[in-house]
């Protein structure tokens, strides 16, 4: 993953996991930034494994405005486990965060 901008590898800041209620589908909610420009990213990586034969991934990002990035992260960090896809708190009930799209950064699968 690159910045838009300056083309140099992204840094990642923080990701929290969810699974699907009802399916076998993994997604991974992050937050990235730029060291160099400051630009903020947000990136969606979703693993289904409905079929167990052939795992697919997809990896989405989005560049987006810093101040929305920055209010989703603090939400974000109220998780107690965001490593933990089951996790029950309150932002695991929300997920997928809410206005967690922008400006289209990459898709790779
Ligand atoms: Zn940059
Ligand atoms: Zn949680």
């Amino acid at each position: 993953m690159k910045c838009l901008s300056c083309n140099i590898d992204l840094s990642w800041r923080y990701s929290i996991k969810a699974v699907e209620a009802d399916r076998p589908i993994y997604y991974s909610y992050q937050w990235w930034e730029c060291k160099k420009c400051g630009e903020k990213y947000y990136g969606i990586l979703e693993e289904s494994k409905v079929n167990i034969f052939n795992d697919d991934l997809i990896h989405t990002g989005y560049r987006v405005k810093p101040a929305d990035w920055e209010e989703s992260l603090q939400w974000a960090k109220k998780c107690p486990e965001p490593d933990i896809d089951s996790c029950n708190c309150a932002i695991h009930k929300e997920l997928p965060p809410a206005g967690f799209y922008g400006e289209q950064a990459w898709y790779t699968y």
